[in-house]
């Protein structure tokens, strides 16, 4: 079990999962899919806020790779990020369930900026608060931005939703060997340079004592096995 009794959690679901079976974009159906999921966590009575990546659609580092200035790019990722955080509040609210999107970046015209106090009524409302546009800094990630929003909402973790079902000790796609840990404490992930989240977020949460739970999202109903304590996952923690 994760944690005795979790009552707020931040989920943060890395873009390429919007993709589907895609190699690029967003699939609607999948992200209809992956808000079922959420809902039920949510009908459990947990509060929930999301924090959406844009690797399915744009990484700054891609582009800076390309010639383009690395701000610049970084600028473009963080939209990337807030188109990714409309298809989900559409899916959610396809499925009935209230929902705010708050970005980093303002724009008034598609959504409310990031408000700590608001986001907190939102949540007591019943409504999942989707945190948008990372840390709204270049050279940041929304693994920061998800570790930024965990701490300023007071959540009980971090579950990181992502391709791979936990932390490996070497990369398990290029390494058959790989072991996958049960658990790793921060300064292990940070020693050893483990592919968890970068080490800003990593950083983070050791500060503010949140646990990070790295599970594959791409298996059905892992949303809920994880709360439940069951299922593969690796946790980080002190
Ligand atoms: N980004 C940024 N600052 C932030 C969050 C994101 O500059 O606070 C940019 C960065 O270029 C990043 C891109 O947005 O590559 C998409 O986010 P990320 O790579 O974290 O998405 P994920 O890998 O989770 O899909």
């Amino acid at each position: 079990m994760l944690l005795p009794n979790p009552k707020r959690i931040l989920l943060k679901l890395s873009g390429e999962v919007l993709m589907g079976e895609q190699d690029y974009g967003i699939d609607p159906a999948y992200v209809l899919r992956l808000a079922e999921e959420v809902k039920a966590a949510r009908d459990t009575g947990l509060q929930i806020c999301l924090v959406i990546g844009g690797g399915n659609i744009f990484r700054g580092m891609a582009g800076a790779a390309q010639g383009m200035d690395r701000a610049q790019a970084d600028y473009m990722g963080m939209l990337a990020t807030v188109m990714n955080a409309l298809a989900m509040q559409s899916a959610l609210e396809q499925l009935g369930v209230d929902t705010r999107v708050q970005s980093a970046i303002q724009m008034d015209q598609v959504c409310e900026p990031v408000i700590r106090r608001r986001a907190e009524r939102h949540l007591e409302k019943d409504r999942i608060v989707i945190f948008a546009a990372g840390v709204g800094a270049p050279y940041f990630t929304t693994d920061s931005g998800a570790a930024l929003r965990a701490a300023e909402m007071r959540c009980d973790a971090l579950l990181k939703g992502t391709s791979v079902d936990g932390v490996y000790d070497s990369d398990p796609k290029r390494n058959p060997e790989a072991t996958r840990f049960d658990t790793v404490t921060y300064d292990k992930v940070l020693a050893s340079n483990l592919q968890v989240m970068d080490a800003s977020a990593v950083a983070l949460c050791r500060d503010n004592n949140i646990p990070i739970v790295v599970f594959s999202i791409r298996e059905r109903g892992n949303v809920a096995r994880v709360l439940a304590g069951e299922g593969v996952q690796t946790i980080v923690q002190k």
